[in-house]
């Protein structure tokens, strides 16, 4: 069926579907489970883009997962990003002995979770691991590898299921590429 919205308008194509969303993050709740049975486990949401995706992960972490919140920003209001990550606000709990698992919408160059990895590591935390929605390996300007990843795409910009475009389109169920019409208007 032809989806006539006005956020759809607004899309080339939907690229990933949110039943293939819902899918794949059973798979990841399932090898997290797995991966962290009888260990402390606390998952770090990254503000705002991994939001949707970070609250549909934790409901299938079968696991007693403390949860925590940093807010991070390296776009502006474009689609590449600016190199300089800003922290605009930091975790309210304690660390100590806990395996973090930092849950994260999309890694692109990987400025931002290679920058927030250190800084993690850096605390008495018992380890520290990486989960992406997606991942665009193409544009990797670090070595960083997440752990857990849900899907591995192409170098597009992509937005929907969290993602914006100047703090839109996060309300998008599925994940799309935006017509760079979009984007080129500006
Ligand atoms: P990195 O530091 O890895 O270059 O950038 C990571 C952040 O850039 C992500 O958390 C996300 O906010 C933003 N980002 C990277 N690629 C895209 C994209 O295709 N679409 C959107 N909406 N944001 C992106």
């Amino acid at each position: 069926m032809e989806n006539t919205s006005k956020l759809y308008q607004d899309l080339d194509c939907v690229l990933i579907t949110r039943e293939q969303i819902a899918a794949r993050i059973k798979e990841l709740g399932k090898t997290i489970t797995r991966d962290f049975a009888d260990k402390s486990l606390m998952c770090i949401c990254i503000l705002k883009g991994s939001v949707v995706f970070f609250a549909d992960l934790l409901r299938e972490i079968d696991l007693p997962a403390e949860i925590d919140f940093i807010s991070l920003s390296s776009y502006g209001a474009g689609t590449e990003s600016s190199g300089t990550i800003t922290e605009r606000s930091g975790l309210s709990r304690d660390v100590t002995g806990k395996h973090l698992l930092i849950v994260e919408d999309i890694v692109d160059s990987g400025r931002t979770l290679s920058h927030l990895k250190a800084k993690l590591m850096n605390t008495d935390c018992a380890s520290v691991s990486v989960c992406t929605l997606l991942d665009k390996p193409s544009r990797r300007k670090t070595d960083l590898v997440p752990d857990y990843c849900g899907f591995t795409i192409e170098d597009a910009f992509v937005v929907g299921y969290g993602l914006d475009y100047d703090e839109k389109y996060r309300n998008l169920p599925d994940v799309g590429i935006l017509s760079p019409r979009i984007y080129s208007e500006v």
